[in-house]
């Protein structure tokens, strides 16, 4: 989608740090890091936000495996053991900034409830 940043780091068109990538995801680090690790899992295909999640099972299955990938990459990150938190943020009160959906992956150290 134009003029929408995740889409342009999908395509290779804005730079980042790039962990993972399949068919159906990339993960990077955020650029903002929040806990030692912090990576973000973002579907190559452009939603909005949850609200755009279909529920066929296209979608279904895309959305089950966003959180595979995420303990998938908790494991190659070292954090399997110790823990970690997968997060969402959708919509305006929950302090979406990007709006394409995005999985954080958070951890490496013990994280404050709440964000
Ligand atoms: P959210 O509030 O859930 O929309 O989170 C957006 C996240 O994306 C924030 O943690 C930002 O630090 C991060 N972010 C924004 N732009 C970039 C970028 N170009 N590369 C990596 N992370 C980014
Ligand atoms: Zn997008």
């Amino acid at each position: 989608m134009l003029n929408c940043n995740f889409c342009m780091i999908v395509d290779g068109k804005l730079p980042s740090e790039r962990v993972y990538e399949d068919d159906d995801f990339i993960a990077v680090k955020d650029i903002h890091p929040k806990a030692p690790v912090h990576v973000l899992i973002i579907p190559k295909k452009h939603y909005d936000s949850i609200n755009d999640v279909g529920e066929h099972i296209g979608d279904v299955d895309l959305m089950g495996k966003m959180i595979i990938v995420a303990k998938r990459l908790a494991k190659k990150e070292g954090i399997s053991a110790s823990g970690y938190r997968m997060t969402i943020n959708n919509g305006e009160d929950a302090g979406q900034e990007v709006d394409h959906i995005h999985m954080h992956l958070l951890g490496g150290e013990p994280l404050r409830v709440g964000f």
